[in-house]
């Protein structure tokens, strides 16, 4: 029987093979309750396993540095005191076994991680649950399956993987994923995008709908998966995959190219990143710097606001990889949807347009201290650039310029060696930077366009809402309108504008923003190919005509069709 079944798109790309169902044991806890005499050796039984895990990991030998990412979070996690205490104390307070005791504290983390607004962060709830199954198997004495254990080239179905699941895979022989679990932010999907392996997740129920060795066609484009299809639609998707590879081929020579138009305009190409494993696939993609480093993964990470020395330590390293190509480092931009584990936020009626960014930074002065000094000391090894977000007014650039001086000062007298001539640009994603943008740009020394906010804010338009999401809109006339004004206004002072947020990715605007005269589009790495592509084979002066033309339009839909009509 042939069937078809939906999902949201992970990473994209179509696989065509066998399915490999991948199930996990079901465990059974025992739930009884124990005498006190043998609460010492349940509590030997829990400290046990969970060192027996941690040799495992010890062990391991990671195949990449996303892997060794995942094997030293998890080290992290098992070994912290309050999971063990927590497991302990319910063995001795509570009489439970040690897998009862287990189990319930892994639950209640799970859920704890899960209440947080933020995405990311909801799904590092899968690395406790991922370490609570392995100490679990460890109690048990159960060896768990395994994707190390494949012998064939196959698509892994499964409810949920996790990383210790895809941190043992035979990735060669893993030609796609496809899962019941999961969003865009999930486990699978960060490491299916890492490593270019096509996945849908979030399928609710591929794993009751297909069996093992299945025929199966994983359109990752699309987000479907068919199940032994006829045989006129594989041949149709063997033509669709060979096309796939050649416009990659195609690509991938494109990528090292300089980003220069048809009659000699040249903009820069650079990528987003958000730690140390994307600067790698950015430049792996072709990407000649970092336009926006997203430094609160590295706060969102930890257990604590990470010290001067860890943030060097970070930057030091990305600025060394990129030589002489720049590294826009955003400071701290956390509030709004993005929370941290260890700091407790006000509650807010708007945290969108609340306490967030650079108006926490002004009142922890000792977070953004440690922050702005380990930026000030890693521009001592590369390009090194401040970005500062969420910028309404002058006088905060003034205030963080002003800053900036006290700890240059600062490590003057400590003798530590930092760029003198550091850039400070800002981001524009708030109105109130469009409309003084004339004033901003005399106390700073760059403009990054952030879409994604700017977007939302012009529109009263909540990014993050699925309800309102087809009013959000990054073709609305006042979005294209602010961001010409603004690269006008960087010119017209002599400097540049950039832009980071998703909007430089879209290739489809990419023509668009080229005739604006945007000088550099910050970009996911997977799309960097195709957008110096269609910037090497266009005319600048078409463009620019294009784009005159396009700010004249009041109504999205007729930009949407000016845009289409092109053949690009
Ligand atoms: C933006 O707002 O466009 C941006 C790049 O920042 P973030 O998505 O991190 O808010
Ligand atoms: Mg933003």
């Amino acid at each position: 029987m042939n069937k078809s079944l939906k999902g949201i798109v992970a990473s994209k790309g179509i696989a065509i093979g066998k399915a490999y169902i991948f199930e996990k044991v079901k465990v059974e806890v025992d739930k009884s309750k124990i005498d006190n005499s043998r609460i010492n050796e349940e509590i030997k039984r829990a400290r046990t396993a969970i060192e027996d895990y941690q040799n495992d990991l010890n062990n391991q030998v990671a195949s990449s540095e996303e892997i060794q990412g995942v094997i030293d979070a998890h080290k992290e996690l098992v070994s912290d005191p309050y999971l063990i205490q927590t497991i302990e104390s319910k063995i001795e307070d509570q009489n439970y076994t040690s897998d009862h005791a287990l189990k319930e504290t892994i639950d209640e983390m799970v859920s704890m991680m899960a209440m947080l607004d933020d995405e990311y962060l909801k799904e590092r709830a899968t690395d406790y649950k991922d370490i609570g199954e392995m100490v679990m198997y460890k109690l048990k004495g159960i060896v768990p399956k395994s994707l190390a254990d494949l012998d064939e080239e196959c698509i892994v179905i499964a409810e949920e993987l996790t990383p210790s699941d895809t941190s043992v895979m035979k990735k060669e022989l893993v030609l796609g994923f496809a899962n019941d679990l999961g969003g865009k932010t999930s486990h699978t999907s960060i490491i299916a995008q890492t490593l270019s392996i096509p996945a849908i997740v979030g399928m609710k129920d591929i794993t009751s709908n297909v069996k093992h060795g299945d025929f199966i066609i994983l359109d990752a484009l699309e987000g479907e998966v068919l199940v032994n299809p006829a045989e006129e639609v594989i041949q149709k998707y063997q033509a669709l995959v060979l096309e796939l590879e050649a416009e990659e081929e195609r690509l991938s020579k494109i990528k090292d190219k300089d980003s220069i138009t048809l009659d000699g305009r040249e903009v820069e190409v650079v990528c987003n990143i958000g730690s140390l494993t994307d600067l790698d696939l950015g430049l792996e993609n072709g990407a000649r710097g970092v336009g926006l480093f997203r430094t609160e993964f590295l706060y969102m990470e930890s257990n604590q606001f990470p010290s001067e020395e860890t943030q060097f330590e970070v930057y030091k390293k990305a600025a060394e990889k990129l030589g002489d190509m720049p590294l826009l480092i955003r400071t701290l931009d956390i509030g709004g949807d993005k929370e941290l584990p260890y700091f407790e936020f006000p509650k807010e009626e708007n945290p969108f347009l609340g306490w967030r960014a650079l108006r926490i930074c002004f009142d922890m002065e000792d977070v953004f201290r440690a922050q702005l000094r380990a930026i000030l000391r890693a521009s001592a090894f590369g390009n090194v650039k401040i970005l500062l977000p969420m910028i309404i007014s002058v006088s905060e650039i003034k205030k963080v310029n002003a800053l900036v001086e006290k700890y240059k000062e600062e490590l003057r007298r400590e003798n530590r060696e930092f760029n003198e001539n550091i850039e400070v640009g800002i981001m524009i994603e708030t109105p109130a930077s469009i409309l003084i943008a004339e004033g901003l740009i005399q106390h700073c020394d760059y403009f990054s366009i952030g879409t994604n906010d700017l977007t939302q804010y012009l529109l009263a338009v909540d990014r993050g809402n699925e309800k309102i999401s087809h009013l959000y809109d990054n073709y609305h006339p006042a979005v294209l309108r602010a961001i010409k004004h603004i690269i006008d206004v960087s010119h017209k002072a002599g400097k540049w504008t950039g832009m980071c947020g998703s909007m430089a990715s879209d290739s489809h605007a990419t023509y668009l923003l080229l005739g604006m005269g945007l000088d550099e589009f910050s970009t996911v790495g997977s799309q960097i190919g195709k957008i110096k592509d269609i910037i090497i084979n266009a005319n600048y002066e078409e463009a620019k005509a294009f784009a005159d033309k396009v700010l004249s339009m009041t109504e999205v839909e007729e930009i949407e069709r000016a845009i289409d009509s092109l053949e690009i």
